[in-house]
Formats: C-alpha cells, structure tokens, sequence
C-alpha cells in the first residue's frame, strides 16, 4: 500500500465503563502524534455496545481528558447510535453466507447471530511486531451479535473502522488476540486492511500491568495533583517510545515531528512516577516566568494575600525559589502548609530560646552574633543588598565564630522556622528594612525574655 499520498485515518476508540487511565490516555496520544505528524483525522468513536457497563459519566471523563491533553480528534461518536449500519452490514453477511442465525440450545441466549469461520491461516504484519501468523480454526463460529440491532464488538469495531476509512490502527497490544477475528470479519464484508500496530502495555514498578495498586490514577487525578497537560503529554510519550536519542524532555510540537512507529519499543513500558515528576518539574520550570507566576497565584491559598507584608513586589523575588523547588502545582500548597511560605510575609512568631543554635547554649553570645551581623548588614548600601554581597559581608564573621553559631539565628530570626531558604536568600527576599528589623526584633526579644 503507498501510504504516502493517502490520507492517514486513525481512530481512538474507548468503551466507556471505567475512568479514563494512563494506558488509555497514551493509546490516544500514540494515535494523536502519528495523525498530526500524517496531516490525517483522528477519530474519537465511544465503544458503547456494551449497554449495561457504558455510561455517559465515562464517556465525559474521555472528553474533559483529552481536552486537557490538548488531543483534538473528530467526533466523537457512539456505536449505540450506528445500529442500522451494523445491521445492514449483519444482513449482508447473512445473505453472503458469512454469517448466520443461531439457534442456541446452552445458556439463556435464544438466537444469536454467529460468523461463518472459513477457518484459514491468517498472517499480518504489525508495525511493532512484525508478522504474527493465526490459525483461525480455533476460533469456532464466533458471535457476531445477539441480534440484527445488538451488535457485538469485533463486528462494531470493523464496521466502524471500515465505515470511517481507517488506515492505521494503534492499540494496546492485549488486542493482538482480536486482530485475526476482525481480519476474518473485514475479508468477509470486503473491508481493507488497515496497518496495525499493537503497542506495549504499560507496567507498575513489579512488572505486573499498571494498575490502581500501583498507585496509579486516572488520567484528570494527575491534573488534580498540580501535573500539567505539555508534562503529561511528554511523559505519556516516553511510555513505549523514544526518540532514540535519550532525550526526555520533549515539548508538544517537537513530539509531533519527532513521532515515528518503527521507535515503538516491544516489552513493556514501566511507569515511573519519578520520572513523572522530573519531567514536570522541567516544563514547569522551563515555562515563560509570567505564565508561571499566573499559575502558582492561581493555587496559592488565599490566606496567603492577606498576610501584613504581602505584596506583589515581595511575591516576585519569593517567585524563583518557588520555581526552583516545584516538581508539582500542588507544591505550592503543600509548602504553605508547612509554613515555608508565610514567613515572607508576615513577622515571625517565636520563641528566643529557638535562636540558639545546637551548640551554642548562651542566648547573650547569640545575641552578640546577630547585633554584629545587624551592624554589618546596616553599613550595607541599599543597592548591594543581593546574595553574593550579603554572603560576603558576613562570611569572614561566621567562619571564626562558628557558622552554626552565627548563621542559625540569623535564618532564625528571619524566618522563625527550622527549615527555611538560607539566610542571605532570606536577607535579599526580604529586603534591606525588613531584615534589619527582624534582626533587632529578635535582639528584642532576647533582652525581654533576659529581664
Ligand atoms: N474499545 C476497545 C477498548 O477500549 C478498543 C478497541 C480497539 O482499539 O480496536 O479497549
């Protein structure tokens, strides 16, 4: 087949009774990047013929999902509103003599629609595989469909695919075993063979296939957890493919370009949520500042803008060290809940005792330590007030009087948390005035508590 001036048709196809998971999301990302690399159509066609496990509720998680992702497609569409297509074809076959009309003795069924096996040897090659050969008498006369209007999947899907002109199908591989009972289909109602490529499953740290236990979420949850769609996307694609180069961080369009079905590996993809997060960290980090600083205000709690010193002056110079420890959206959160946040914008609260570092139990040598550090700070002029001029005042100070000793209760007395950024980070975000008046504040505090 000359593939190169046809039009390439790909179809995502999910049955809609169960929440939209990694391995989903990946099929469609799979069938997305070849469609836009070909120029081609992407169908979106909802596999509801199974009645009583689809629901609607599903097919909406598909939607919202893939719109997350950035996948566009056409549709969607439901097998549940194309019955007369199948029907047609079902009573074509019958007539054909490909298919016939079942009495059943076992079970509860009454009549069912069963293929006509003409038990041959099939062989197809699959892009990723390569030739799989079948011997299709073990098949049996399969179902085909309960009825003329309650059509099974193997007969939906072919139909479908026919119907809709598809030329390449991209799947899971635990469809490998469908493949020759639609070929068999597709030679009975004289459908061309599409070009198949079956791509590997995707495994939890053990080697078993990904599932809930291992942690695993549905493909919105990860959204929930401060994932963004351009990580995602990029993450989703390293499961099963490279680009051979070891490269990771990939962005959207260069995946596109980039996407070829020969790079598909065989075994299985493990999925490694560490990964995950590094490759979020680096599209969040690599993100334009302003887009950045959008989404992180957008997640900050609100507690946050209301604290006394809050201000967007003093929001953008805490904005890079944000930046720098953020692997998710939900960091940010998280590092406000353990009030490594806050002390940026408001006075810390404390007790003196706490500025005492480990090994320096006299709170009047501390306090010697941070009024040097507050005189020296003070002859600083105003516009060398950065890190490296910071560092270098005091640096010569706190190594003959001990680091510890000095530089605790200065990070202290700014921050009033035992984890917190460095002091002269500290120094700088706060600025010349507040850090001078935190200093004394503490001195403060001492010479209160001293009385
Ligand atoms: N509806 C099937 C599923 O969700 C996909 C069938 C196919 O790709 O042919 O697994």
């Amino acid at each position: 087949m000359n593939s190169e001036n046809k039009k390439i048709i790909t179809r995502f196809p999910p049955s809609p009774t169960g929440g939209f998971h990694v391995g989903s999301a990946r099929t469609a990302l799979f069938n997305w990047l070849f469609t836009k690399k070909h120029g081609g159509v992407m169908y979106l066609r909802f596999e509801d013929t199974d009645k009583e496990r689809s629901k609607r509720e599903y097919e909406k998680d598909v939607i919202d999902a893939l719109d997350w992702l950035g996948i566009d497609y056409y549709g969607p569409f439901r097998q549940s509103e194309r019955t007369s297509l199948y029907k047609r074809h079902l009573q074509e076959m019958i007539k054909g003599g490909h298919a016939y009309v079942s009495e059943e003795k076992e079970g509860d069924r009454g009549s069912v629609i069963r293929f006509k096996n003409p038990n041959t040897q099939i062989s197809f090659e699959d892009e990723i595989r390569g030739v799989i050969k079948f011997d299709t008498t073990e098949l049996g006369d399969f179902v085909l469909a309960k009825s003329l209007d309650e059509p099974l999947y193997h007969l939906a899907v072919v139909v479908d695919d026919f119907d809709m002109g598809v030329t390449h199908i991209i799947r899971g591989d635990d469809h490998i075993s469908n493949t020759p009972r639609q070929i068999l289909i597709q030679d009975a109602i004289g459908a061309p063979r599409p070009i198949y490529a079956h791509i590997p499953l995707i495994l939890g740290p053990d080697k078993s296939k990904l599932s809930k236990r291992h942690g695993a979420k549905s493909t919105l949850e990860y959204k929930e957890e401060g994932f963004i769609s351009d990580a995602m996307v990029n993450y989703l694609a390293l499961l099963g493919w490279s680009p051979g180069n070891n490269v990771e961080y990939i962005q959207r369009d260069e995946l596109v370009e980039l996407f070829t079905l020969d790079k598909i590996q065989k075994g299985g993809a493990v999925f490694n949520i560490d990964k995950f997060l590094w490759l979020n960290k680096e599209h969040l980090y690599r993100l334009p500042g302003k887009e950045l600083k959008e989404m992180i205000l957008d997640v900050m709690p609100t507690d946050i803008f209301k604290l006394p010193q809050y201000s967007e002056e003093r929001f953008n110079k805490v904005f890079p060290l944000i930046r720098e420890r953020m692997h998710t959206l939900q960091d940010v959160q998280k590092m406000s809940n353990e009030g490594e946040l806050e002390y940026f914008f408001e006075k810390p609260g404390y007790h003196p005792e706490s500025l005492n570092w480990k090994s320096e139990p006299n709170i009047k040598n501390t306090r010697s330590y941070i009024k040097q550090i507050l005189d020296t700070l003070e002859g600083m002029p105003e516009e060398e007030f950065f890190v490296p001029k910071i560092k270098e005042s005091i640096w010569d100070y706190a190594e003959s009087h001990g680091k510890g000793n000095v530089l605790w209760p200065m990070r202290y007395a700014l921050s009033g948390v035992d984890k917190s950024a460095d002091p002269f980070t500290l120094a700088e975000v706060l600025g010349k005035t507040e850090t001078l008046a935190r200093l004394n504040e503490a001195i403060l505090k001492i010479d209160e508590h001293e009385q």
